[in-house]
This record gives structure tokens, C-alpha cells and sequence, in this order.
């Protein structure tokens, strides 16, 4: 950071861990997941509690600063990490509390699933979160937050029960149903727009430790068929269950069969966190469907569930997206999925459908920010590759494939799923909710501090 007399105060006052280029440790803390980005941020502070978010906000408003919020460092668009301004970095303050008898989780905006996960399952207890163990609590609960346990519990920002908020005017206030409800209101769905969480409050459901997961691996020359069979299978799936359908390349390692290793294949994958015993009888016509080369259906323990994909995401790869809402799986649709995934460009590029439905659909699209509630599943393009001379190609595809999708989809978009290049759907991902977003961020954020994010302008 350039030395100014307004920097060396910040670096007296700020209490936290202040990291510079000079420093050891700065390349590690200036990197995202996604390799796709590689900024070079003045400074990194790392907070270690609410009161140091406080400093680092007055001092980027007082100097009119570029700045971001880095929470686990997942965002695919890149946003948490700025060049040449200063990165407010949560990840120190992720301290997770239960409070069992109430079914209470409080939770430091730094933390990830994995460690929430853990501590709360130590009580046979959980919360919707997302799939893998190192997203940060943060970003994924302010934007929404699906999962296996979505359709029985909704989203992840459907159990908040409180926020602790930092504010562009620099307070630290609570936000709740029935304090600053306008506010709590807007977070829930709104991203970082409105100021930085630096703890939740999250209700807890009954969950395992042990759940039923299932996962079939089949040729890809059945997917149409496996396709078909999961959108029917679907329209009377229980609550209980999460079912993915899934293409991606086979890894190169065991126990998938060596002549699969390479190739595209079609995956259900499914995890039911009901009574096992009913589970098995639910998942019958699952297990009984096609010939799979690779098929397991077995109780796992839920925390090594949520942990299951994380080795085929690693952190530094180059990672594009692309998503879209849809009210069905139409035959357009399906026949477009297999036409643009016979050869799967990129080593770890996987493209899903994700059901929505259940307790997401139960609150109505006003209830809260995410406005998404009635789409029948989301479907995520995810190219993951390793060469940069392969980006325009890949994200080409993925366009492209976006594109042909386009009409069948309910013209919304999971916010949490966008890229740093679809600007123009940022009023897609906020939906019947923009304008009332915007008037909130008038409220709360008039001169649109918090802007590094998918970003809602001011009113
Ligand atoms: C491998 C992978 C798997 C994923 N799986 C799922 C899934 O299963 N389900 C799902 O719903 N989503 C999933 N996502 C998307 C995920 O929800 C978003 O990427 C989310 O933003 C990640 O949160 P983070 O804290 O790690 O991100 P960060 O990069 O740290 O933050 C992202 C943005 O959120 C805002 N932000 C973060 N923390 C705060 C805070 N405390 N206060 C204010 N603003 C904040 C900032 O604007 C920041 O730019 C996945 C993403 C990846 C990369």
C-alpha cells in the first residue's frame, strides 16, 4: 500500500493481520479457487473480529479506496480479490458454536462448510449448505445455498435467523425478522450489497451423522435414456432425497474401471437423510435403473458426504460458468445436454442439473431477496481445465451451449452462479426483487460502497 498518513493510521489501528506484497504469505492469501484470476491486491487485512471489519471499512470509504470482501474465496466471478485495493479477508473469524437444546448454530462468517458441517453434526444436527466442504459460509448463505438437504429444509439463507452486520456508515448492528427487517430482508438473496456479515445465526434441523448415498456411473451412451428416467423419477422424488444428474470425465483413478478413465459419462448422484430403512425402499427404482459400470448405494456419514466432490475440485484450476433456472427438463433440453456433452471439453468440466422444489418453493418469491422459488431445477455449466491457451475454446463452449439453452430456461439465474462477464444478468439473478433492492440499497448503501460483488445500484 502506498504510505500516506491515512495508511499508517490504518496500520496502528487496524488490529487484525495486515498483509502486504512484501510479506511472506501474500501469494497464498491474494489467490481465489478459481485460477482463472490471478489479482495483485495493495493489501490484504485479515480480521479477526467485527471490530476490525469496522476499521478496514472506514478507512476504504474515508479514502475512497477499491476494496473486496474475501470470505472462503470462492466466488466464481472473482470478486473477492481486488487489484491494487485492499482485501477485507474473514477467513480468521470462523468460529462455530451450537447451542444443541435450541437448535441454534452461531456461525463467523469465515468459516467454511466443512468446519460448520462438523461442529454441528457432532449433535446429529445440520443446516442446508452447499456440496463442498471448502466454500465459505458467507458468500454461499447470501445468495442463497443449496445442497442435499434444500428440498427437506430449504436454503441455506432460509435458516438464518440473525446477521451481524457491518454497515457502510461503519456500525455493527443486527439484522432479523423483527430488527432492521428490511435489512434482513435484503441479505437474504442480496450478496454482499448491503454491508459485511460477520456472524449468523443459523436453525439447525435433525440430520444422520449417518445418511443413505447413492451413486451410479453409466455410459454415455445411455444418457438420454438416464435422463429421461431421472426427470420422472424426480416429479415424485421424496423431500428427503437430493438427486443430481450429473456429465463429467471419468477421473483416472480407481474404483472406476480402467476403460472408462477419460471418457464423458452420466451420473445420478443422490443422497436421502430420512429414516435409512425407508431410504433404501425411496431409492429402489434408483438402484434398479440401467447398467451402470459403477454403482454404489451405502449409509456414509454425512459430514464425509459433504467432503465427497471436494478432491475433484482443486484449488488453482481455471474454472468457468455458466447457469440457468429452468421450469422442466424439456425434450429441447435434454436433447441439447447430450448433444453438447458427448465430448466434454477439459479435464474436470462437469455440467448438472440440480433439483429446486420442496421447502425452497415453499416461501414465496418476495419472502426474501432470492426471488427463484418456483424453477423446477438449475442447471450449472462448469468447465474446469488446467491450460490457459484452452480458455477461449472452453468458455466458448460453454457459451454456446448456454445460448442454445436459452429459451427453455425461466430466464433466472442462480447469483451465486454467475461469471465475472454476464453483467448483463445481474437483474436476472435478483428478479421480481431488483426494484425493491435497489430502494434498500438506496437505504442502506447510498453512495454503493459495497460494489465489488454482483453488484445493485442505488436507486
Ligand atoms: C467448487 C464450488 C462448489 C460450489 N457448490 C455450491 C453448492 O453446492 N451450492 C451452492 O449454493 N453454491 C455452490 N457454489 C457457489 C458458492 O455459493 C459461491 O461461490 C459463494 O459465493 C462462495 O462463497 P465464499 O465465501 O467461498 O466466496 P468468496 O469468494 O469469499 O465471496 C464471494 C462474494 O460474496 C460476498 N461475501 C462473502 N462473504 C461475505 C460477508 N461475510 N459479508 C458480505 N459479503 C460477503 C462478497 O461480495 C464476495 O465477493 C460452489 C462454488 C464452488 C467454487
Amino acid at each position: 500500500m502506498e504510505t500516506t498518513s491515512a495508511t499508517e493510521q490504518f496500520t496502528k489501528s487496524f488490529k487484525g493481520d495486515l498483509i502486504t506484497p512484501e510479506e511472506q504469505g501474500y501469494d497464498e492469501a491474494r489467490q481465489l479457487w478459481n485460477g482463472l484470476y490471478d489479482k495483485y491486491p495493495a493489501a490484504i487485512a485479515r480480521c479477526r473480529k467485527a471490530e476490525d471489519v469496522v476499521t478496514a471499512v472506514n478507512f476504504v470509504r474515508e479514502n475512497n479506496m477499491i476494496f473486496s470482501v474475501k470470505g472462503g474465496g470462492h466466488d466464481y466471478a472473482g470478486n473477492s480479490v481486488c487489484d491494487d485495493g485492499l482485501v477485507i479477508d474473514l477467513s480468521p473469524m470462523n468460529k462455530v458454536e451450537i447451542d444443541a437444546s435450541n437448535k441454534k448454530a452461531y456461525v463467523q462468517a469465515g468459516a467454511k462448510v466443512g468446519e460448520f458441517d462438523s461442529a454441528a453434526q457432532i449433535h446429529g444436527l445440520a443446516t442446508p449448505t452447499g456440496t463442498v466442504s471448502t466454500i465459505g459460509i458467507g458468500g454461499l448463505a447470501l445468495g442463497g445455498g443449496s445442497g442435499y438437504l434444500s428440498l427437506r429444509f430449504g436454503l441455506t439463507l432460509d435458516n438464518i435467523l440473525s446477521v451481524e452486520i457491518v454497515t457502510a456508515d461503519g456500525k455493527i448492528i443486527t439484522a432479523r425478522e423483527k430488527e432492521n427487517e428490511d435489512l434482513f430482508w435484503a441479505i437474504r438473496g442480496g450478496g454482499g450489497n448491503f454491508g459485511i456479515v460477520t456472524s449468523f445465526t443459523f436453525r439447525l434441523h435433525e440430520v444422520g451423522p449417518e445418511v443413505l448415498s447413492f451413486q451410479a456411473y453409466f455410459p454415455y451412451e445411455d444418457s438420454r435414456e438416464i435422463l429421461q428416467f431421472y426427470r420422472k423419477f424426480m416429479d415424485n422424488a421424496p423431500e428427503e432425497l437430493g438427486c443430481y444428474a450429473f456429465f463429467l470425465n471419468v477421473p483416472p483413478i480407481d474404483p472406476f474401471p480402467k476403460e472408462f478413465h477419460g471418457k464423458t459419462t452420466c451420473a445420478l448422484i443422490a443422497c436421502y437423510t430420512g429414516d435409512l430403512q425407508k431410504g433404501k425402499e425411496e431409492l429402489k427404482a434408483l438402484e434398479n435403473f440401467g447398467k451402470p459400470f459403477l454403482k454404489f448405494l451405502q449409509p456414509m456419514e454425512y459430514t464425509a458426504l459433504q467432503k465427497s466432490f471436494d478432491a475433484g475440485m482443486p484449488k488453482g484450476l481455471r474454472w468457468y460458468t455458466k447457469a440457468h433456472y429452468l421450469s422442466e427438463i424439456s425434450d429441447f433440453t435434454l436433447e441439447t445436454l447430450t448433444d453438447f456433452t458427448e465430448n466434454l471439453p477439459g479435464d474436470h468440466t462437469m455440467v448438472y442439473l440440480e433439483p429446486v422444489g420442496g421447502a425452497v418453493a415453499k416461501p414465496s418469491s418476495s419472502a426474501t431477496a432470492f426471488p427463484h422459488r418456483n424453477a423446477a431445477y438449475s442447471l450449472h455449466i462448469f468447465p474446469g481445465w488446467n491450460d490457459g491457451a484452452e480458455d477461449a475454446k472452453i468458455i466458448d463452449w460453454a457459451k454456446k451451449f448456454h445460448k442454445k439453452v436459452e429459451a427453455e430456461s425461466t430466464g433466472g439465474v442462480y447469483v451465486n452462479l454467475l461469471a465475472h462477464d454476464e453483467k448483463e444478468r445481474v437483474r436476472a439473478a435478483y428478479g421480481e426483487n431488483y426494484e425493491r433492492l435497489k430502494k434498500l440499497k438506496k437505504k442502506w448503501d447510498p453512495k454503493n460502497l459495497f460494489r465489488m460483488n454482483h453488484n445493485i445500484e442505488p436507486e
